[in-house]
């Protein structure tokens, strides 16, 4: 089968043949149809989550936004079937008996393995995958749409859902990249009203498509403009720069939550946090019910993302246009 492989840290990806994955007792073969590029798989890439090198298979397969179609089942397999089309998020395994599995905190798992990272993921015509974490797919959603969902959509959605946000609150979504943008729709869906936040006027035009009620630009004193509105009750920021956490920090009220989606690039700090009983949460992917839950919200027409397909050999170009930024919504590999 043909695949990207990850040889090197700061090399490009080689687009090889290599050997077709065998399908343990407990797993299945999936003949890949999407695969979401992440910024995750660019910073794997790159070597650049030193916490993490010590478990990163290599040579690998990057890919953890996975969707495709069962065409091998191994034999303890009882849940699926040849041809059902199911999705991989980047949670690939849990134990389900560690004390956080067992307390609903699957995708934290102590032992869990992690799709393109511990093992093979789904930048290839074929991968295997465990039955117990291959999810269904529901038909009204096409597999380019429902693969963002597998590590973006959860993601936002698991986030929050863990806010704990009402309808009616004031819900601020720092950055309409390929997170925030699911974030603003995500949000509607539990009845927030909604202020999305970017640098990008166009951004922000798009926003306001997907159902933002108010839209500011971050070039401006967007805390004071949000404290104005009487604070966020959460602020979600999916953004890597410090200035957005700065910003956030600020625009939640008193008593509110800063939730940190994004990968911040410097360390936080968070002045005189007490005198305001801020919560500063932080949410990693989510759970298998929390996919579930974003694609039925998906399905229903309530979520949709922006996606733009390329074919697997441009796999490296996608990278570039990462690091420029280039990129509204999610690129994904059509096999
Ligand atoms: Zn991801
Ligand atoms: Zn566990």
């Amino acid at each position: 089968m043909k695949a990207a492989i990850l040889r090197e840290y700061k090399q490009p990806l080689q687009i090889e043949e290599t050997e077709t994955p065998t399908p343990g007792p407990d797993e299945v073969l999936i003949k890949i149809e999407a695969c979401g590029v992440c910024h995750s798989d660019l910073h794997i890439a790159e070597g650049d989550w030193t916490h993490l090198l010590r478990i990163i298979k290599r040579p690998l397969i990057p890919g953890h936004e996975v969707v495709g179609r069962v065409v091998q089942i191994g034999e303890a397999v009882n849940n699926l079937q040849i041809g059902d089309r199911v999705g991989v998020a980047w949670t690939h395994w849990t134990c389900g008996e560690c004390e956080l599995c067992k307390e609903g905190h699957e995708n934290l798992c102590s032992s869990q393995s992690i799709t393109g990272a511990t093992v093979d993921g789904g930048y290839a015509e074929l991968m295997k995958a465990k039955a117990s974490h291959a999810l269904k797919v529901p038909d009204a959603l096409s597999s380019e749409e429902a693969a963002p969902l597998f590590c973006a959509g959860v993601t936002v959605y698991h986030a929050i859902k863990k806010s704990g946000i009402k309808p009616g609150q004031r819900l601020a979504v720092f950055g309409v990249g390929g997170l925030g943008h699911l974030a603003v729709q995500i949000a509607k869906c539990f009845g927030a009203r909604v202020i999305a936040i970017d640098i990008a006027d166009d951004k922000l035009e798009f926003a306001r498509r997907l159902g933002a009620d108010i839209t500011i630009n971050a070039a401006t004193d967007v805390a004071k403009q949000i404290r104005r509105l009487g604070g966020a009750h959460v602020a979600v920021v999916t953004s890597a720069a410090k200035a957005a956490y700065d910003a956030a920090f600020y625009a939640v009220r008193s008593s509110g939550t800063l939730m940190v989606v994004g990968m911040p690039a410097e360390d936080l700090s968070f002045p005189a946090i007490m005198m305001r009983e801020i919560s500063i949460m932080s949410s990693a992917t989510g759970t298998r019910e929390d996919v579930r839950e974003v694609l039925e919200l998906a399905a229903a027409g309530k979520v949709k993302c922006q996606v733009e397909t390329r074919p697997l050999e441009q796999v490296n170009d996608v990278f570039d246009e990462m690091r420029r930024a280039k990129i509204t919504g999610r690129v994904v590999l059509k096999m």
